[in-house]
């Protein structure tokens, strides 16, 4: 209770006026890190406390639709009953114990949140997954986690099957279906006799608490570690300080399950503030049926990847909906172009406030509310990290000067970042350089102290001398109205290099132009809107561009292509 105190004693006065000085805002964030921390008991059930005492307002802790009818609202108490009885199940019927590792492949259904609680409850180790897997991703991820528990759902059950009699450390199974599988456990079954009787083990605040795939974007997706506290307590920078969250807000995320998006923005952040997690089932991305539901459901914050928002300005049907209570919107995981933000800003009057980090992180650097926002700018350090531009000798770059963003870890690692990449060490220690961890993105810190993210360190241009950043040019790119989306990367030239290709997907009203004509307009575009010198000497015009589950554009497929060739 006494963190909790710490942590919610002011949520009513947290407005968005206490954050417009940001200096202030830094001196005052201290986060004690208790020596055992839970998220389930020291967090959950302290909101269930405060339910029952009436200090909370009868916001749902869980609201839940498919789109087809079906809702589900829990509150915190219903959530406790609910997850213990889930605990239970765990330890008994899949016989794990505290430290086991747990896979979760499910969509966006509600048994997947109570499974992220049961396992906090039980000292588990969660491992989420995205439901996209084939049955190779399953087995390499079952072996390579030496998990000893899958949950999952009817689809995903026989891929499973199929590659389990590999996986010599897993030893349960539990399906969330309506009907009953050979060799599975059913969940729904046992919720209905499970005792919800549990103690929820007394964690240490360093005891790893989960286990995230990064998104792949750049290679073969990475296990990173987290700890009860580094997302646990960590994330609650995120809730405070960049969604602005309150026990009276209804946040949705739209990120995929598999991902620690997910846990960054649909478990930990909103929870900690005792705000309602918003779900929906949307099993693909439709843009009609997300601005229908931003519209019908009283959202107040929403968070989604740069992908999605282009979508969502481009539908002709955008301007028909109002957003009667929403009245936050975020963006992370990509840079998003400041055409999308302003397309936003003209269709809801809200702006997008931008957040950086990574899996291995929580939030880095944000647009927080009451400050002012710099188009095109991640904002400034989050308060967790003290991050800092730097060269190769991990010597800190003055502002305006371009380097690779570090986060300092010594003399002491701040709470908030990762354990290691899990057997991994020889990746583990390629990310410290002196002082910092140095996150593999290139960017540079104004004089007023914004950062602005340049790229990913792997997907710099070096052509005639000039270093370019793909981001730049797509956003020069996405202003000609003819382009619907954009990936810049390196392609090979012989007199200088590399030169900077655009491959570009048209808008469906320009598919039938010219296409040389076309070219040679988008390139006098780009000259005049960005330094001449970064315009895509080289075109080709592509259908669909490649991307990872979560959205965001795989460069280095494209640019890989580019080499191979020569
Ligand atoms: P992998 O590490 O497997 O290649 P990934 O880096 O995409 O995949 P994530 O941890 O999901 O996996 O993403 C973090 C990365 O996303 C950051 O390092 C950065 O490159 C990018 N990113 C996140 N937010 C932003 C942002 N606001 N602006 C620019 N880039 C961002
Ligand atoms: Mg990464």
């Amino acid at each position: 209770p006494g963190s909790m105190r710490a942590l919610h004693k002011d949520y009513r006065t947290m407005t968005p006026q206490n954050f417009s000085n940001y200096e202030s805002m830094k001196q005052d964030f201290k986060l004690e890190i208790p020596e055992y921390f839970n998220f389930a008991k020291d967090v959950l059930d302290q909101w269930t406390n405060m339910e029952k005492a009436g200090k909370r307002p009868s916001n749902p802790a869980f609201w839940w639709i498919n789109g087809n009818g079906e809702e589900v609202r829990w509150s915190f108490e219903e959530l406790g009953y609910l997850s213990r009885k889930f605990a239970n199940i765990l330890t008994e019927a899949c016989g794990l114990q505290r430290g086991d590792r747990v896979i979760l492949l499910l969509p966006r259904i509600p048994e997947w949140w109570l499974a992220n609680i049961a396992c906090l409850r039980t000292g588990t180790v969660l491992i989420p997954g995205t439901t996209q897997m084939t049955q190779k991703d399953i087995l390499y991820r079952l072996q390579s986690s030496k998990a000893k528990c899958i949950i999952t759902n009817e689809v995903l059950a026989p891929a499973v099957d199929a590659v389990a009699s590999k996986c010599e450390n897993l030893h349960s199974k539990l399906i969330v279906s309506q009907s009953p599988r050979e060799g599975w456990e059913n969940l729904k079954e046992m919720m209905k006799h499970a005792s919800d009787n549990h103690t929820c083990v007394k964690t240490k605040h360093n005891e790893m608490m989960a286990i995230f795939f990064t998104s792949g974007t750049s290679g073969y997706p990475k296990m990173t570690g987290h700890t009860h506290s580094s997302f646990g307590l960590g994330l609650s920078i995120n809730g405070r300080f960049w969604l602005d969250l309150t026990p009276l807000d209804v946040m949705w995320n739209t990120s995929d399950t598999g991902w620690a998006k997910s846990a960054w923005s649909s478990v930990f952040s909103p929870w900690i503030q005792g705000a309602c997690v918003f779900a929906h089932y949307l099993p693909r991305f439709e843009p009609a049926s997300i601005l229908q539901t931003l519209s019908e459901f009283p959202i107040t914050v929403f968070c989604s990847a740069p992908t999605a928002y282009r979508m969502l300005v481009q539908n002709d049907k955008a301007r028909r909906y109002k957003f009667k209570s929403l009245k936050h919107c975020v963006s992370g995981g990509e840079p998003i172009n400041p055409e999308v933000t302003e397309q936003w800003r003209n269709r809801t009057g809200l702006d997008i406030y931008e957040g950086y980090g990574q899996t291995e992180t929580v939030l880095i650097c944000g647009n927080f509310k009451g400050m002012k926002i710099k188009p095109g700018s991640m904002g400034k350090p989050s308060p967790a990290f003290d991050v800092k531009i730097l060269d190769v000798n991990g010597n800190v770059l003055p502002p305006g000067k371009e380097g690779d963003i570090g986060i300092r870890v010594r003399p002491n690692r701040p709470l908030g970042l990762f354990t290691h990449y899990i057997d991994n060490p020889t990746k583990t220690a390629s990310t410290l350089r002196g002082n910092f961890y140095i996150t593999g993105d290139r960017g540079y810190m104004d004089e007023d102290g914004y950062f602005w993210f340049v790229s990913r360190a792997d997907d710099i241009i070096l052509s005639s001398g000039y270093r370019i950043g793909p981001f730049e040019v797509e956003s020069a790119l996405i202003e000609h109205p003819a382009v619907a989306e954009s990936a810049v990367v390196s392609s090979p030239d012989p007199i200088r290099g590399e030169v900077v290709k655009a491959f570009i997907v048209l808008n469906p009203d320009y598919k039938s132009h010219d296409q040389e004509q076309l070219k040679k307009e988008i390139q006098e575009h780009v000259k005049r809107n960005t330094a001449p010198y970064k315009y895509p000497r080289k075109v080709e015009f592509i259908q669909e561009l490649p991307k990872t589950i979560s959205g965001k554009i795989k460069r280095n497929e494209l640019r890989k292509k580019e080499w191979e060739t020569i």
